[in-house]
């Protein structure tokens, strides 16, 4: 049966996913910024948490951990690559890993960069993908512990899924990603509409995720490196994807 989703806004801008299916009354949680908001929904919705996946180390992600797996006895998936940084897992993935949850395949990806081990985890048949703090809607995540070939190279994977792949992400950073891709890109008449239906959506304190593949190819500069005006911007027409998505990052991050 079809996954019923629900977004749940933790902390101060993070989010996380339930995802139930009504078949055997399973439900899974992608992080757990905060166990609070988690236990309020699944209390609402009278579901039982039967597995949590997580995406990377950072407290923001895994504070709830604890709490959640006591309550509920859930099973922790997590990255093998920070087993030593997470209490708690109880299976550990690395790149190309699948399982079966409440029989809908479920695969992973490394995606090192925001942090060395991160993982996200792709449904595709649901036609999901939890990228956790790898890509944000209009943006990417911050590069704390690899490099920019490390995150040019995990982002490059998640963009080669199909376009109407659905994007849920660890945080609502959309209005400030987009205000910045106007700056090097302000041409791009995809992003000037999504500018447009951001503001909106946050004045009525809508959330902007989830996003798909396909609108982030439009509209996130972090998945643009071949654009011409962003070229142009940094004066450089001739360099690599890789040397245009580092001086992209690099000038999101100062500023
Ligand atoms: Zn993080
Ligand atoms: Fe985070």
């Amino acid at each position: 049966m079809a996954l019923e989703l629900l977004q749940i806004p933790c902390l101060t801008d993070n989010y996380t996913v339930l995802a139930h299916e009504p078949s055997t009354g399973e439900t899974f949680c992608v992080d757990a910024p905060d166990a609070r908001p988690i236990l309020s929904a699944l209390a609402e919705r009278g579901w039982k948490l039967t597995h949590l996946l997580i995406t990377h180390h950072h407290k923001d992600h895994i504070q709830g951990l604890d709490q959640l797996k006591t309550q509920f006895g859930c099973k922790v998936y997590g990255p093998e690559a920070e087993s030593d940084k997470i209490v708690g897992l109880d299976e550990t993935l690395k790149e190309g890993d699948h399982f079966d949850f409440a029989g809908h395949p479920v695969t992973v990806f490394e995606t090192p960069g925001h942090t060395l081990g991160h993982i996200c985890y792709h449904l595709p048949e649901d036609k999901l993908l939890f990228a956790g703090d790898t890509l944000f809607v209009g943006g990417c995540g911050r590069i704390f512990e690899g490099t920019p070939a490390q995150m040019w190279n995990s982002l490059s994977k998640l963009a080669a899924l199909p376009g109407d792949t659905n994007i849920y992400c660890g945080h609502e950073y959309t209005l400030s990603n987009v205000e910045f891709a106007m700056k090097i890109e302000p041409n791009n008449i995809d992003l000037q509409t999504r500018l447009h239906e951001v503001r909106e959506k946050r004045a009525n304190n809508q959330p902007t995720v989830p996003s798909t593949i396909g609108a982030e190819l439009k509209a996130n500069p972090f998945l643009r490196p071949f654009s011409q005006e962003i070229r142009a911007y940094f004066g450089l027409d001739s360099a690599s994807d890789l040397e245009v998505f580092t001086k992209v990052r690099e000038a999101k991050d100062q500023g």
